[in-house]
């Protein structure tokens, strides 16, 4: 057949980009999504199963599911669904294999084939050869992973009809013939349900194109994310949620070659794919940049054949390692993202007038995957042997450089080691632990440190995730400078800085040597559990603080209602250090079932305790010291809905509920200034979004929140809200937002101003930039970077923790530090050579930052203000921020009296 669209085609698709035709077409020429295609009537259209044309309606998870299912039940023999995780919201996601019969009947050998050619340790050249001979390329589409990206989820299910049921297509028979297509359909079924939910509630009489009306203009917190409020374009390094987990796991079952991931952007726009952006990660090999070139002009040439607009090389880069047009690289695909102008709706008109359809939007979509799939049937064998070649390199490069291999010591915090190497087997890193004493070079590391050898084909995975830095492009930050200097935003898509052990707060060792030892294989989700040491205590039960699991001890302690102290201060006992923090069970005050209590929370916390029969102490404080406090089972209030930033809010719950078991009560922040607040004993002000909390708490929510803090509440500002505490006209905490240094105070202007000023003579380009600069300004926007700060160690909130932590600071906020009289800078950005951890932060920011707070504690009457300059819960990376935070939000409370009595000073 030819590929030229048939006149009835043009002619609809001409009048619906014009928005002249009513929405339904049923019963009228059909909307052809690749034009002159015939099918077979067996396959079931979308409908026969849904009661409406694709693209008529916007389909719930659960109707997308119905259409697939469906068509799996009618050909058997071409597709088959496989089931990869459950979102939070208990919605199920699947991804569907289509091919040939051929390549159904043999999915588990394909499967089998892909991982041998995965390992050319085990896979000589000779049979990889037989393989890459044989096999199908593997393309992965996946679809709607942000919730309100909505065409690619309904593209998708017509790329399957597409295939199953396209007769004589020389395009779909070619890819049939050479590629196995797995399509996964809603990454993100939580957030396309919200959207959906929304945009059906919102609708009239008809679609309205208006871009501000309401099915377009979704409330809080829009479909985007997931559950808890998870970006999870952001989280396939982290695998913080069960979505990005699933399909990580299933991933690994097949190496799709190609992985494409189809979004939408702002609807002004048109469509945008591959060539990427700058910078490129240095990491990536050069066949896959070369490729994502084949990609890019076959999808140039069909785009250019139905006249759609597109753009490449702009906006959208893959730098950095957490987005879905990335990490799949890391295993050797070639990945790339593709962005559709989205409707939002129905209808849309865009700023130039011109009205679009969903159907529109869905068609591109269509068309590029199709597209994409044609390509990788046209390079089928290219791409097999560039992905055995792409593991192989990756050995011999790990075998040479100079660093063979990162250890892990197991020291410090114990759990986020543990959770580190975990984290890493489950993305494909093969990961081993000593089970004795470990030697590298001259140096020897406690038996379960862990060996992450370079010379594995994850090999630039692990660079990539393990390095302090990874550099962009020398051209790139140049260009930014430039930019910057003439107040143009950067081109940096998002953070420049996620080096795990730093995000962990762990060492990490680079050797150029091979580490001696015995060694077992790490499994992925693989965790110690934490044990009792010294059988049934008569006297107490001590719990080492500054772990993740020590924190999940506490938690689930204070659940079932045993009561727990901490010491202040660090002791010796039977010749063991406990450090300041360590929590303590005593026996006759607690119920008699504590001994099997104990054990049970510990194996399930993964926390380590031993029991004591006496309370006498070789060094430090005994149990009954002023500096032991018992803790309070908080009732923890977390401000949620405008203004608060949903992002900061979701990831605080999630941090608290998930991964500390501890529920949190989420209140409208709007209700604040009217609510009965006497029943919370924290209350959690996350970043703040769009207007701010001055906007939505009013006059009244100052005061209120203040004689709360003052009758012994613990008051917790998270990046943002930390600026609306310290607002003067707050006045919660006692700093200032700080504006970029000046070089020199301005000429005083007369005032009123007057029509002319001194003439004033520009001798250099030097005087010329300075006249030019902002009398008052916020520092410049930092990307995202990691900086270390400095912790007190005399101060409660610090507890378990080392010397430093590492904060991920974004945006333009840094603070005075607050003075003596008022509180403590518990947390101290380091001086300005030290400071900066990872990433590529502006001079003059680094500059500005050294010595500035990260954290600041004030008391307020009975209570208790903690305010942190960069939020600690941001993606739920920053693991080694955890231990500070859980000190704030259960130490708090434990140290804020609302039952008067004298004060302890800390
Ligand atoms: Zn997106």
């Amino acid at each position: 057949m030819t590929y030229s669209i048939s006149l009835m085609g043009r002619l609809v698709w001409l009048i619906c980009v014009a928005g002249i035709l009513p929405v339904s077409l049923a019963g009228q020429a059909r909307f052809e999504y690749w034009p002159g295609a015939s099918y077979d009537p067996a396959v079931p259209t979308h409908r026969k199963v849904l009661g409406h044309d694709a693209g008529e309606r916007i389909s719930s998870h659960a109707n997308l599911m119905k259409y697939l299912e469906t068509l799996a039940a009618a050909a058997p023999n071409r597709i088959r669904i496989f089931e990869y995780a459950w979102s939070w919201g208990g919605r199920r996601l699947v991804y569907a294999a289509v091919g040939s019969e051929a390549n159904i009947r043999r999915l588990d050998e394909i499967r089998a084939g892909m991982r041998r050619l995965a390992d050319p340790r085990r896979t000589p050249e000779a049979e990889a050869r037989k393989l890459t001979a044989s096999l199908p390329a593997t393309v992965w589409l996946a679809n709607g992973v942000h919730g309100n990206e909505i065409s690619g989820p309904e593209a998708s299910l017509l790329v399957a009809y597409h295939l199953l049921a396209a007769r004589k297509d020389k395009v779909a028979d070619e890819i049939l013939a050479n590629v196995l297509v797995l399509i996964d359909p809603i990454q993100n079924p939580d957030g396309r349900d919200r959207f959906v939910h929304h945009f059906q509630q919102s609708e009239g009489l008809e679609a309205d194109p208006h871009p501000l009306a309401l099915e377009h203009s979704e409330p809080w917190p829009g479909g985007r994310t997931n559950h808890y409020h998870f970006d999870m374009n952001r989280d396939w390094f982290a695998l913080t949620q069960p979505e990005t987990r699933g399909r990580v796991k299933a991933l690994q079952e097949w190496y799709p070659l190609v992985f494409a991931d189809l979004h939408e952007m702002g609807s002004d726009s048109t469509y945008y794919f591959a060539p990427e952006a700058v910078p490129y990660n240095p990491h990536l090999a050069k066949d896959q940049r070369d490729s994502l070139e084949w990609f890019g002009k076959n999808n140039a040439r069909w785009f250019d054949r139905f006249g759609f607009s597109y753009f490449t090389r702009e906006v959208f880069d893959a730098f950095y390692p957490g987005y879905g047009a990335s990490w799949p690289s890391y295993y050797g695909s070639v990945a790339m993202t593709y962005e559709q102008a989205s409707a939002r709706g129905l209808l849309m008109r865009r700023g130039d007038e011109t009205v679009f359809h969903f159907r529109d939007t869905m068609r591109q979509q269509f068309v590029a995957s199709i597209s994409t799939c044609e390509t990788a049937a046209q390079n089928r064998q290219k791409l097999l042997e560039n992905f055995y070649r792409y593991r192989q390199t990756a050995i011999e490069e790990g075998s040479k450089e100079s660093t063979r291999e990162y250890i892990l010591p197991r020291r410090g915090d114990t759990s986020a080691v543990d959770k580190l190497a975990s984290l890493l087997a489950e993305q494909g890193v093969e990961v081993k632990r000593a089970t004795g004493a470990l030697q590298n070079t001259d140096k020897q590391y406690p038996a379960g440190s862990y060996v992450i050898s370079l010379a594995q084909p994850a090999k630039r995975l692990i660079r990539t995730l393990l390095d302090a830095n990874v550099p962009m492009e020398e051209e790139f930050i140049k260009e930014q400078e430039r930019r910057r200097k003439k107040k143009l935003p950067d081109e940096i898509y998002d953070i420049t800085a996620w080096s795990l052990p730093l995000l962990y707060n762990v060492e990490a060792v680079a050797s150029g040597e091979v580490s001696r030892g015995s060694f077992e294989e790490v499994k992925a989700g693989s965790l110690p559990p934490g044990k009792v040491t010294g059988g049934k205590a008569e006297v107490a039960y001590l719990a080492p603080w500054g772990t993740a699991a020590s924190g999940r001890l506490l938690t689930a302690a204070l659940r079932e209602n045993l009561k727990v102290w901490s010491s202040d201060k660090s002791f010796k006992q039977n010749g063991k250090e406990y450090p300041r923090g360590t929590l303590i069970f005593k026996v006759k005050e607690s119920p008699p079932s504590l001994h099997e209590s104990i054990q049970k929370l510990a194996a399930a916390s993964g926390a380590d305790v031993d029991a004591t029969n006496t309370g006498w102490v070789d060094e430090g404080v005994n149990f009954g010291s002023r500096h032991v406090l018992p803790f309070r089972r908080p009732t923890i209030a977390l401000a949620w809905d405008q203004p608060v930033s949903s992002y900061s809010a979701g990831h605080t719950r999630f941090v608290l509920e998930r991964q500390f078991h501890y529920p949190v009560t989420a209140l409208r922040a709007r209700l604040v200034p009217m609510a009965d607040l006497s029943r919370f004993d924290v209350i959690i002000l996350p970043d703040q979004g769009m207007g701010g909390y001055s906007q939505v708490l009013g006059t009244a929510g100052p005061g209120k929140l203040k004689n709360w803090v003052a009758a012994g509440g613990t008051l917790i500002g998270l990046a943002g809200a930390t600026s609306y505490l310290a607002d003067p006209k707050v006045g919660l905490l006692a700093v200032s937002q700080e504006e970029r240094p000046r070089a020199a105070e301005p000429p005083k202007k007369p005032d009123p101003p007057e029509a002319r000023v001194a003439g004033k003579v520009l001798a250099k380009e030097d005087d010329y930039e300075k006249a030019i600069q902002a009398e008052k300004e916020l520092p410049d926007p930092v990307a995202g970077v990691l900086a270390r700060a400095r912790l007190d160690p005399d101060h409660w909130i610090t507890v378990g923790l080392g010397e430093t932590v590492n904060a991920l600071l974004q945006g333009r906020e840094v603070y005075t530090p607050i003075k003596l009289d008022k509180g403590v800078n518990a947390a101290l950005f380091l001086g300005p050579d030290q400071l900066l951890a990872s990433g590529h932060l502006w001079e003059e920011n680094r500059k500005q930052l050294a010595y500035k707070p990260l954290v600041v504690v004030q008391r307020e009457g009975r209570g208790l203000v903690i305010g942190f300059t960069a939020d600690p819960n941001f993606r739920a990376y920053v693991e080694g921020m955890n231990v500070l935070f859980v000190n704030a939000v259960f130490r708090g409370p434990a140290r804020a009296r609302p039952g008067a009595g004298t004060l302890l000073e800390e």
